[in-house]
């Protein structure tokens, strides 16, 4: 009989390893990369999926400057066209539930409350998803310390992000965030280049709003855990919307990094879910679901006919549409008066 924890629903076999932070433990990093050698020899069907991901063509794309990456990955089809309203969430049996998971699926059980697993349909090597063990909606506030955390857990190899429910989660019903390799997504090495359009400074953490092509970018630094997490908190609720939607999780995706000490956060606030081209009948319809990793500059398409067809000036477009840009960001005063109004003289 399963000897089940009645908080969580996690059988003991689907565990491989614990993270659990404490001294002398073996890094994180090490975990997951036994967890992923293991399922690529015992899950057939991530094995094959993991495959056709690494021969996934991938073109580069030039828009001023900046590098934009293009991505041909049938394989996330599922997530890309995942139905994310509510009433069809609620139809479809949640995916990353723990007593849900396929038979050959391990963890990396992390710090408790989360499962490190690898991604199913992956568009990096490695892509690893983080599940709360709980069916908790898919929501940042409570959750920044264990963003920060795994960032440093997880050190200068990786980059942990995430989606809003209403910006690109395929699961916005079930708490998440996303584990990729470090310099995989081009804004890690892009974003100095957008032109700087504010800055400010409060306990240690530096602000930077940023311009880059069709989506502006806000960019937070600090080495101090509980600075960096109180200002973050407090920008995403001077982000959050008041009126009919108030109370509701701003829209904006995150992606977070922790290098020899230092977090770097990049934050793109959103006007949208899926740019319009993306309801288009027939051949005029685009399948991309901007996420993360597509504002971050890598646009991933599902079909072969998107792919060919993505141009700079075009993922310039689909990012605008679904991004605030920076002059939009600028006119939202209470960001600016978290950090300027503080600022050291
Ligand atoms: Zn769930």
């Amino acid at each position: 009989m399963r000897n089940m924890d009645i908080d969580d629903c996690v059988a003991p076999e689907q565990i491989w390893s614990e993270f659990t932070g404490m001294p002398g433990e073996p890094p994180l990093a090490r975990r997951c990369g036994e967890l992923f050698a293991q399922q690529l020899y015992n899950w057939q069907e991530f094995a094959t999926a993991y495959m056709e991901m690494n021969g996934a063509w991938l073109r580069e794309l030039n828009a001023a400057g900046h590098t934009l990456l293009a991505q041909y990955n049938p394989g996330r089809a599922v997530s890309a066209t995942a139905a994310v309203d509510a009433s069809a969430v609620r139809r479809r049996p949640c995916f990353l539930c723990p007593d849900r998971l396929p038979a050959a699926q391990r963890a990396v059980r992390y710090r408790g409350d989360f499962l490190i697993l690898v991604n199913p349909r992956p568009i990096f090597s490695p892509h690893f998803t983080v599940a709360h063990v709980r069916h908790l909606p898919q929501r940042l506030a409570g959750h920044v310390r264990t963003l920060l955390t795994l960032a440093k857990d997880l050190g200068n190899d990786f980059t942990v992000f995430y989606n809003g429910p209403r910006c690109g989660a395929s699961a916005p019903d079930h708490h998440h965030f996303q584990v990729c390799p470090a310099d995989a997504v081009p804004v890690e090495k892009e974003w100095e280049k957008g032109r700087l359009v504010r800055a400010g400074k409060r306990t240690g953490v530096d602000f930077a709003l940023r311009d880059l092509p069709g989506r502006g970018l806000v960019v937070m630094e600090g080495r101090d855990e509980g600075a960096v997490a109180a200002l973050l908190e407090e920008l995403i609720a001077a982000l959050e919307p008041g009126g009919e939607r108030g109370g509701e999780e701003a829209l904006f995706n995150l992606l977070t990094t922790y290098r020899d000490g230092l977090w770097r956060l990049f934050l793109f606030p959103r006007r949208k879910h899926r740019p319009d081209a993306y309801y288009r009948e027939g051949d005029d319809a685009l399948l991309v679901t901007p996420g993360a990793v597509e504002m971050g500059g890598l646009i991933i398409t599902v079909q072969e006919r998107d792919f060919l067809r993505m141009t700079a000036p075009l993922v310039v477009e689909i990012l605008g549409e679904v991004s605030l840009l920076a002059e939009e960001v600028e006119k939202i005063g209470e960001i600016f008066e978290i950090f300027t109004a503080s600022a050291p003289q």
